[in-house]
């Protein structure tokens, strides 16, 4: 691997198509090698040291560079690299890595179905819902009531679960079973005048309204991001949740929290269904599991759904040849650990949090943004054309991804969701990288104003 930096873009123009990309613009531009990462930092190539305000892919809650996380993967490697968890076998990584996952989730759920990517435990999540009602007597119950905006992978099924007309609108058609409801993000979808708590409520119904037209013995789940990530941070008002309780309870169907995003502590609380206050059946993770060092999923499956698993004398056919890597366990337990040890969750409420409300409120007041918001160590900028009316830009994505390239070229990655830009800094941020963020946001949103000026209402 001696080939000069200036080569990386090339060869990988030759023979590298990337996820979610244009590849003729790619192939236009060249990608950007990052060669190297530490703390909050990652380098490129030409010695940019950029800070990494998206914690990688909202994976690296606990910073780059850990020797430890090193030292794990090197121990297991050493010990035991692989095998497999299928022929009645397992091994002591994914033993105490399950008890210490079951430690840290809602009482109700004591059991982890692994994987390696958050799309394959939803894949997982989709069967194990449908083969649940039916190992109930309810085989009718197959419709699962999802989101519009909704992010749940790239699998065929979980797709499909997801909302996004553009992942829906090539290659494949929809699967079938899957029903899609407004989001409960008041800034797109929330009327004059209607307050954030009644349009939670609004949202929520909006999921009863669907349960009722399909007919609730056909339906068997609702599932959710508990704040839409790659939609654009979208968080529901403090009613929406409680509400989405009462709704699955009333019905008798399951509620599948997607965390694969909010999972480990973003939220401030292992999970954020711990900070809504909410009592998932199934809880999708992935990303921060093991901070990204290592591909790591699963899904935590709670105790009514086991049962109804022993009640059978029958196979769940179903698994992956890396359900429970050993490598990937033994880093997943020292992640935990180093958070445990760092108090990163107490340390994301008591200061990271506010400290990025703070840090995004300072921008509220920009002639491009029409709002800006955040919860735990998530947030979100809107640029819109008017501020008065919430109207967007023409060519959604245009403008977002001009402002996208001011940050990076000042030193820091903010993603740009169309014209929303999104953050999800690692949970180590300290005073001195607010600040810097805070100087590369105010500087790249006055360039990101003077180039569309024109476009701005007066
Ligand atoms: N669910 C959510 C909420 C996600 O944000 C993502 C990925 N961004 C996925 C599922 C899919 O995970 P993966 O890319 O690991 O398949």
């Amino acid at each position: 691997m001696n080939t000069p930096n200036a080569e990386w873009r090339d060869l990988d123009a030759l023979h590298h198509l990337h996820p979610f990309t244009n590849h003729a613009s790619l192939r236009a531009a060249g990608a950007r090698v990052i060669v190297k990462a530490d703390g909050p930092y990652i380098y490129d190539s030409e010695g940019h040291r950029i800070l990494d305000g998206m914690a990688g892919l909202w994976t690296t809650n606990v910073g780059y560079g850990r020797r430890e996380l090193a030292d794990a993967a090197r121990d297991q490697i050493l010990e035991l690299p692989f095998y497999n968890t299928f022929f009645k076998t397992t091994h002591p990584p994914v033993v105490a890595l399950s008890q210490k996952l079951a430690e840290i989730a809602p009482p109700h759920i004591n059991q982890v179905f692994y994987g390696s990517s958050g799309s394959e435990s939803n894949d997982t999540a989709i069967r194990l819902i449908r083969h649940y009602w039916a190992l109930k007597g309810e085989p009718s119950r197959r419709v699962i009531i999802s989101r519009k905006n909704a992010y749940h992978g790239s699998t065929i099924a979980a797709g499909s679960m997801g909302g996004m007309g553009h992942v829906h609108q090539h290659s494949y058609p929809v699967y079938e079973g899957f029903r899609h409801v407004m989001d409960p993000c008041w800034f797109d979808e929330g009327n004059d005048g209607e307050s954030l708590d009644e349009f939670g409520i609004r949202a929520a119904r909006a999921i009863e309204d669907e349960i009722l037209a399909v007919g609730p013995e056909n339906v068997a789940a609702f599932a959710g991001e508990l704040v839409q990530g790659a939609g654009g941070v979208k968080i529901a008002p403090n009613t929406y949740w409680p509400e989405v309780q009462r709704i699955v309870d009333k019905y008798g169907i399951l509620l599948l929290a997607d965390e694969v995003i909010t999972g480990f502590g973003r939220l401030g609380t292992w999970f954020a269904s711990d900070h809504y206050g909410i009592k998932p059946n199934l809880i999708t993770f992935a990303k921060a599991v093991t901070s990204g060092y290592l591909p790591l999923s699963g899904l935590l499956i709670d105790d009514r759904i086991v049962e109804a698993l022993l009640a059978h004398d029958d196979d769940f056919n179903h698994g992956y040849t890396f359900s429970g890597h050993p490598v990937a366990c033994a880093v997943a337990l020292k992640n935990l650990e180093i958070m445990e040890r760092e108090r990163l969750l107490p340390r994301v409420t008591d200061y990271a949090a506010p400290a990025l409300a703070r840090m995004l409120g300072k921008f509220k007041d920009h002639p491009l943004v029409g709002e800006v918001r955040s919860v735990g160590m998530m947030g979100a900028m809107e640029l819109v054309a008017d501020k008065k009316t919430r109207r967007r830009f023409e060519n959604p994505g245009r403008v977002g991804l001009i402002c996208r390239d001011h940050f990076f070229r000042e030193g820091f990655i903010m993603r740009a969701v169309f014209d929303t830009m999104v953050c999800a800094p690692p949970l180590i941020w300290a005073d001195s990288e607010f600040e810097e963020a805070e100087r590369v946001i105010g500087k790249a949103l006055d360039l990101t104003l003077a180039d569309v000026a024109g476009e701005i209402a007066a």
